[in-house]
């Protein structure tokens, strides 16, 4: 285990190392297998959350290093949560995630389990010939009682040594419909006294008479998730079948069914890893789909969900979400992911690649009394000091301005270097300027600032290298975008809002949404949907998709820098 980590740590850039990956090229320098299958295998039963985030560069990442395929299989084989909805946003979600990165190696096709139900009834019926399944009319009830503890050993179900022909007939019958749910299920004859509990005759079918999204009312008994699973990653000639720490204890259940079937050889072999859990948020579909249900978000795609439609509404590049993925690294140690390195991912891509843009969230007008009335004059603004290539924009000016609140001060607190009353700044890419006079309306609120300029202040002029201690951002007003701007924060107060039996809903952050009304510079009216900038001084931002060609809505993706008191990083 500690060998593990040292490895994980030692991990560089050009040369992946972890636990599983070691396991996948032994395999290969063994020549177990030709080439390298893995599977994302999504109920669809919610939507993806930052965790399967995980799992899919997990799976995807292995398969494009190692010269392999990765199939997106639905494990619908539970008809009473799943939603082709969901079937649809997983879809989304994958292929926006792994975008041109692993496009190459992603299975042609998007595979379902529901495909295999007449195979995997096969199966099944080659255990009962094999006397290695029953049928057991135990109900539920009674089938846990009979289970045991971890410390007491079960007892068998009194239906346990049924004739394999009745067997037969009866889950035949249980196919056609003859039982009504819970009345019956399959159950593999292993061993009632196991300490392993999953290995105590487990079900393998239960009587389900519920519509499902793909086969209809073709089925009424559904397979469980682990006689499915293990079948399913057989059938697709799955190599390396990766899942998270708590599916330890199935692996030998899984073993079990592949060994006592005529399955292909070699088996596909489960590994597992421990699973994301991020501070900040909750992850399971569970609880997700109450804070959508009781209307805690907007939707699934809320930008302050943890999905991934969420992420990417709120203008979070797909490689940020790798790079973080890849950053948290693959362990079995159970581990709790702080959200800042998440924070610290998308800030680190955004900042080289985000155009630079002005926008006033809190906007003041400005009036410059000594600039001509009428006159307006473009200005050259660099488009990204990040990047030489990224070139200018030109930017109008003229005789009113905007500028943010915070930057200006009527009682300036000590080493305030903004626009304060009888001080001057300068407008970034402009001049400098000074403010003469501070305009009230009746009730005391500042209707706006009387300030002058200074005409040879700008690039080239005799005063250019004049300094001043403050450069502002600002937006012309008679051209500037009216924007709604939204303004996210944490969802919960807390690190860890369900740890233990707490309330999740209780730790809400109350404040995680703002809203502004703002003032953008022009451009950002036709700023296409899924791209980022940085508005100056105040953080990443997108256009919302509540956007239309009249209303302009914004998405703060993140700030520019960390403000919950750890070590920020800039943008
Ligand atoms: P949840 O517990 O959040 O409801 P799940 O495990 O039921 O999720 P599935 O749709 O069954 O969700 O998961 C698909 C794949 O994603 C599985 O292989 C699962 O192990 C993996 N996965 C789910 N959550 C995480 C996580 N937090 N970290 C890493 N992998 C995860
Ligand atoms: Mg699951």
């Amino acid at each position: 285990m500690a060998n593990e980590q040292a490895e994980t740590s030692a991990e560089t850039e050009a040369v992946r190392r972890d636990f599983i990956r070691d396991k996948v090229k032994a395999d290969l320098a063994a020549g177990v297998h030709a080439r390298i299958v893995t599977r994302f295998p999504p109920e669809p039963n919610g939507y993806l959350h930052i965790g399967h985030a995980k799992s899919i560069c997990l799976n995807f990442g292995i398969a494009r290093e190692f010269g392999g395929v990765c199939n997106l299989r639905m494990d619908d084989t539970n008809p009473t949560k799943e939603e082709v909805e969901y079937v649809e946003s997983i879809q989304a979600d994958v292929d926006w995630l792994i975008d041109a990165w692993a496009k190459e190696v992603k299975s042609p096709t998007v595979l379902f389990a529901s495909d295999y139900f007449e195979q995997m009834y096969g199966y099944a019926v080659d255990l009962v010939r094999k006397g290695l399944a029953f049928v057991c009319d135990l109900n539920a009830e009674d089938f846990a009682k009979t289970r045991g503890t971890t410390t007491v050993p079960g007892t068998d179900s009194p239906f346990r040594d049924r004739a394999v022909e009745e067997n037969l007939d009866l889950l035949e019958r249980m196919r056609n419909g003859e039982f009504p749910d819970g009345a019956k299920t399959l159950r593999a004859k292993i061993d009632m006294a196991s300490p392993n509990i999953h290995l105590r005759d487990p079900a393998l079918y239960r009587i389900r008479n519920a519509h499902h999204h793909r086969t209809g009312n073709s089925w009424c008994i559904y397979p469980t998730y682990d006689f499915a699973h293990c079948l399913e990653d057989s059938i697709e000639g799955i190599t390396h079948s990766l899942c998270t720490l708590e599916f330890e204890v199935h692996r030998p259940l899984y073993d079990w069914i592949l060994d006592h079937l005529d399955v292909p050889k070699p088996q596909p072999r489960q590994t597992e890893f421990a699973r994301l859990s991020l501070n900040y948020t909750v992850m399971s579909k569970r609880k997700l789909l109450q804070l959508v249900k009781d209307g805690h978000v907007a939707g699934w795609d809320d930008p302050r969900m943890p999905t991934i439609s969420a992420f990417r509404r709120r203008g979070v590049p797909a490689s940020a979400i790798r790079d973080f993925c890849e950053t948290a690294g693959v362990t079995r140690y159970k581990s709790q992911t702080d959200l800042a390195l998440l924070e610290h991912s998308i800030r680190q891509t955004l900042n080289p690649i985000a155009p630079r843009r002005f926008g006033v969230l809190h906007p003041i007008k400005v009036v410059l009394t000594n600039y001509p009335e009428g006159k307006t004059e473009e200005l050259e603004a660099g488009n990204n000091p990040e990047d030489p290539d990224a070139g200018t924009r030109p930017l109008v000016f003229g005789r009113e301005i905007f500028i943010d609140q915070d930057d200006f001060a009527e009682i300036p607190p000590p080493k305030f270097h903004r626009l304060k009353p009888g001080g001057e700044v300068r407008l970034k890419f402009g001049y400098i300027i000074k403010c003469e006079e501070v305009v009230k309306d009746a009730s005391g609120e500042i209707e706006e600032l009387r300030c002058t300029y200074d005409p040879e202040s700008k690039r080239g002029g005799a005063t250019a290298g004049r300094k001043v201690k403050g450069t502002i951002h600002w937006v012309e007003a008679a051209g500037a975008v009216d924007a709604e701007v939204r303004l996210y924060d944490r969802l919960f107060r807390v690190p860890e809002p369900d740890a233990g039996d707490a309330n999740f809903i209780e730790s809400l952050n109350p404040e995680s949404l703002a809203v502004t009304h703002a003032k953008l510079e022009p451009s950002l009216a036709a700023l296409p949907l899924g791209e980022c900038v940085q508005f100056e001084r105040l953080g990443y931002f997108c256009r919302d998709r509540d956007s239309s060609t009249d209303r302009h809505v914004f998405n703060r993706t993140i700030s520019l820098r960390d403000s919950w008191g750890r070590q920020g990083t800039s943008g």
